[in-house]
């Protein structure tokens, strides 16, 4: 039977509960108990799709083509395991579910209610999911901080499962935040207290307390923690803010979080983080810098792009270097010399996105790329404006769009499926997941994999259009990339070009900072070959799926 530990955030949101959950499923792993994570997210939305990365940073696919809440990726990152659709459950998919069933008259004239109808939808996806994952234990985050009026039905539920599962089958971890008052340098616990009275009030006692802050936390301020709260003093654990996220399960390990975990839980296995603190130490201590512009829409809010901002690093760490990240405005790229917003970087990243603003700066970003051989990595649009690009200023066809920017383009390189068939209809949807891609022999991608066929995530209408693959070939850009059956473009490359590369899937979704993705550990030794060669205990290491 699985084991559950259920995660609530107190006091503020922000403090790194997402990260906090991940880290646990990695000090789980480590020690040899099998895990899963899901996030309950208590917004009505039915998933994070539609909303705009403002509101919710960045929509996080999963390989079976879920559209989800960005810590979903950070769990990946650090239990190093694909999650499914089913680790990412929000208000909305449950009261879709329910009201439809309503509709359809599965209730028989009942009255619905939060009471059991919600939260027994509810109880039914989580006990669903520990039984897809066939796990030891499930850790399920909550969304939002305790209080909030969406999430009620979420905390309501996990008292029931409190309830009905033997005392040992379930934990209650509660990631609070401690303020520091100025005027007398003084950590307070009160607001975690109350966040505390908040949680117990809706029937949860928490078992394990752990208290993020910005400052030392003293002892005496965890025991005062532990007497109010009613925990033991060994649960409250202090997370001082740290340098980099892939510490945080070093810390927590080793002040007790798994020890003490495992013995609630009844569970046990020894503590093993060799590997991930030797990547920590080489993420700690690089030999060097390159610096890489990312140019988007988004970017004075790096949650949008934050499996790219992780995907980075992951491949500054295999080649042993910092990663420093300039974030340029696409739209400046319009009205200013590219030289001036990107000079200096040695490498260049078109990320994903949808839309006209900033699509022509991005396509400046990508000439500038190709004219100086600065290395370039477009990421799905990312790709479409790099094809886009050669199009225009390489084969001579300088009206050559996307349709997504201008549907009345003479000459379509990027295109709706439906279109390059001759249909006018557009309601396509998104081509969403993972889908196998294979590559051609030699190329810069088939080298980096070091295999011929792939598996790659989408999240995406437009293509290619297979129609221009002549003309574009014909001009020195590559398709290295392919579906088996040669019918969509997935990777192309330009030949004439130290490292220029565009997908039309997005690979920092499968980085992962012990698996570094192959395509930007390439791209990054790319980079630094330029910085001025590549030090001698730089080789790159790891990646490959
Ligand atoms: N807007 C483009 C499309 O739908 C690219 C999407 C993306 O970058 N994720 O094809």
């Amino acid at each position: 039977m699985p084991k559950f530990i259920f995660v609530t955030g107190g006091v503020v949101s922000s403090v790194g509960k997402g990260i906090t959950t991940a880290s646990l499923g990695r000090i789980l792993k480590s020690r040899g108990v099998t895990v899963s994570i899901q996030k309950l997210d208590p917004y009505l939305n039915v998933d994070p799709g539609t909303m705009s990365p403002y509101q919710h940073g960045e929509v996080f696919v999963t390989a079976d083509g879920a559209e989800t809440d960005l810590d979903l990726g950070h769990y990946e990152r650090f239990i190093g395991q694909d999650l499914s659709a089913s680790s990412s459950v929000t208000s909305g998919k449950v009261y879709l579910s329910v009201l439809e069933r309503e509709r359809r008259g599965d209730y028989l004239g009942g009255t619905i209610q939060a009471v059991p109808h919600l939260t027994n939808e509810i109880k039914q996806r989580i006990y669903a999911a520990a039984d897809e994952a066939k796990c030891d234990v499930l850790i399920c985050e909550v969304g939002g901080t305790v209080g909030d009026i969406e999430g009620e039905t979420f905390i309501e539920t996990i008292r029931q499962i409190r309830h009905e599962q033997p005392r040992n089958n379930v934990l209650s971890v509660h990631v609070t935040f401690l303020p520091m008052v100025g005027a007398t340098h003084e950590l307070k616990t009160k607001p975690t207290q109350h966040s505390v009275r908040e949680l117990r009030s809706k029937g949860i006692q928490p078992d394990v307390i752990l208290a993020r802050s910005d400052h030392t936390v003293s002892r005496d301020i965890l025991d005062k923690i532990a007497l109010f709260c009613d925990v033991d003093p060994r649960a409250v654990i202090p997370m001082e803010t740290v340098a980099s996220i892939y510490e945080v399960p070093l810390i927590l390990e080793e002040r007790g979080l798994g020890d003490y975990v495992l013995e609630r839980l009844g569970l046990s296995g020894p503590r093993d983080l060799d590997e991930w603190r030797e990547m920590v130490e080489r993420l700690k201590h690089p030999a060097g810098t390159v610096e890489v512009a990312v140019a988007g829409k988004y970017v004075e809010l790096h949650d949008a792009y934050l499996s790219v901002k992780e995907a980075l690093a992951h491949a500054g760490i295999a080649n042993n270097v910092e990663v420093d990240i300039r974030w340029v405005q696409a739209e400046l790229l319009e009205t200013r010399p590219a030289a001036d917003l990107l000079a200096g970087v040695q490498g260049i990243i078109v990320p994903g996105g949808f839309g006209e603003r900033g699509w022509e700066g991005k396509i400046a970003a990508a000439n500038y790329a190709r004219e100086t051989g600065i290395p370039y990595l477009g990421l799905c649009l990312g790709m479409q404006v790099m094809v886009t690009e050669f199009a225009r200023n390489v084969c001579g066809l300088p009206a050559a769009n996307t349709t997504e920017i201008d549907p009345e383009s003479p000459h379509p390189v990027i295109s709706l499926l439906e279109e390059q068939m001759g249909i006018r209809n557009k309601g396509g949807t998104m081509r969403l997941g993972q889908y196998p891609c294979a590559l051609g022999e030699g190329s810069l991608a088939a080298e980096a994999y070091g295999t011929n066929l792939v598996f790659e995530r989408h999240r995406h209408r437009w293509e290619f259009n297979n129609a221009y693959r002549a003309i574009l070939e014909g001009h020195g850009l590559r398709v290295s990339g392919t579906s088996p059956d040669g019918a969509l473009v997935e990777i192309s490359e330009i030949s004439q070009h130290p490292f220029m590369l565009g997908t039309q899937f997005h690979p920092e979704l499968q980085s992962r900072p012990d698996r570094p993705h192959p395509l930007f550990r390439d791209f990054v030794r790319a980079a630094l070959r330029l910085a001025g060669g590549l030090p001698a205990e730089a080789v790159a290491v790891g990646g490959g799926q």
